[in-house]
């Protein structure tokens, strides 16, 4: 077997070997080289301890900052590669951390740390392929499995429980029995992880091919969303089907996921705020997904288009349009439209200010009330975008 490395990794690989010490690409780039997807990065790993890499390297520029855990990133003619000293995790005492590393010189004990057989292969071109685990058979039937007892390795890091999740999703393949089985007993381990790092892999999840994944660990999905918990049956298989049909952007996705629940679109929308907050989300992403479902039940038309757009701006109505009503392009034809022509939907394209109506008299909360009132008219066809016309209304209205 022979893969293709780039220049960069080629050079790493022979300073290393050159020194005397043996090199390999490990982990996701071997993964993906044997499923025949192009690797988008390459972790390079090595039996030379830091001090032996920093001698190696001291022609290039390096940077120090993983050293302690045996990483040195290299740039490789512009390239930041990350290299590291086999090692084993000492201890875990806090269900995410091993209190330890311990480095070693076997790149058999290296890969013996890592998650998934599919993840714990390295190759180099000198070598070859290794593969301890059998992680090219698993590639090969499809399959996310543990290296070693998966009771064992969920305990050590509860983390990997929600990786098993996303690499499922992401490579369309289901989970071995006894690795799925470890998962649902152990997912209350769950709560010793930092809510940042469950925040990327469930956006990962949703990312990937996540329908049968969601399905089968829905009770995982719950045990760090407890704001599904009022799913019943119903809803849990409509978030389910919208998730799959969902176009794969974050927003569209997280709305599809959270956004089916019963009752009151508002109320559905505050919740899915709440799960969103909860996992320290970005504010932008929080917002958008909580526009998103608190429109979920307007009925676009050639006539409200702009007043939506007034609502969630541009990409939230093509957003809205591409979740809810499958695409409708007569409607996307005529919101781009509506964008080229400049058409007023936000208060900053209004052609009076604030100062404007202070100049008619009105003072504090009067303004902005008057301001939003005449927007409104303005997308609702009902008056012009235009200085006079709106400073007439607004006298009208200050009345
Ligand atoms: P991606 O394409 O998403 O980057 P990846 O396999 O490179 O996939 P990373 O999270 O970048 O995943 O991790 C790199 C490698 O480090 C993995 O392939 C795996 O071998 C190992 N690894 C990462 N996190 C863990 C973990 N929590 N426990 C054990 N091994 C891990
Ligand atoms: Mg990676």
């Amino acid at each position: 077997m022979h893969f293709d490395l780039p220049r960069p990794v080629l050079r790493a690989l022979s300073m290393l070997e050159a020194g005397g010490f043996s090199a390999y690409v490990v982990g996701g780039c071997v993964r993906d080289f044997v499923l025949g997807i192009p690797p988008h990065d390459y972790d390079i790993c090595t039996a030379a301890s830091p001090e032996e890499m920093k001698e190696i390297f001291q022609g290039e520029r390096t940077i120090e900052t993983g050293l302690k855990h045996g990483t040195l990133t290299v740039l490789m003619e512009n390239e930041p590669l990350e290299i590291t000293t086999f090692r084993l995790d000492g201890d875990y005492l806090d269900g995410r951390h091993p209190s330890s590393v311990i480095f070693t010189r076997k790149i058999e004990e290296d890969l013996s740390r890592r998650d998934f057989t599919v993840n714990a292969m390295a190759y180099s071109p000198r070598e070859g392929i290794c593969d301890p685990f059998g992680g090219r058979e698993d590639c090969k039937k499809g399959v996310i499995r543990c290296v070693g007892e998966p009771e064992r390795r969920f305990n050590e890091d509860a983390l990997r429980i929600l990786r098993a999740l996303r690499f499922s999703a992401r490579l369309g393949f289901p989970i071995a029995d006894e690795t799925a089985q470890a998962i649902h007993a152990l997912k209350g381990n769950l709560d010793k992880i930092s809510r940042e790092r469950i925040a990327v892999e469930l956006n990962g999840l949703l990312m990937g091919q996540s329908e049968k994944v969601t399905d089968a660990f829905w009770d995982v999905l719950l045990a760090v969303l407890p704001e599904l918990s009022g799913a019943d049956e119903r809803t849990k298989k409509k978030s389910i089907t919208m998730l799959c049909a969902a176009p794969r952007e974050l927003p569209l996705l997280w709305a599809a996921f959270l956004g089916c629940c019963h009752g009151e679109s508002e109320k559905c929308a505050g919740l899915a705020r709440e799960a969103l907050l909860s996992l320290k989300m970005p504010v932008r992403l929080m917002e958008d997904v909580h526009r998103l479902i608190a429109w979920r039940d307007s009925v676009p038309d050639e006539k409200n288009l702009q007043e939506l757009l007034m609502h969630l701006g541009p990409e939230g109505l093509s957003g809205l349009l591409r979740l809810y009503h499958g695409e409708k392009p007569e409607l996307q034809e005529k919101l781009q439209r509506l964008m080229e022509s400049n058409a007023c939907y936000s208060l900053r394209q209004l052609q009076v200010n604030g100062k404007d109506m202070a100049a008619l008299g009105l003072k504090g909360p009067r303004i902005g009330e008057t301001l939003n009132g005449l927007l409104l008219q303005v997308v609702r066809g009902e008056l012009e975008n235009e200085k006079a016309a709106l400073l007439k209304r607004a006298a009208e209205l200050a009345g």
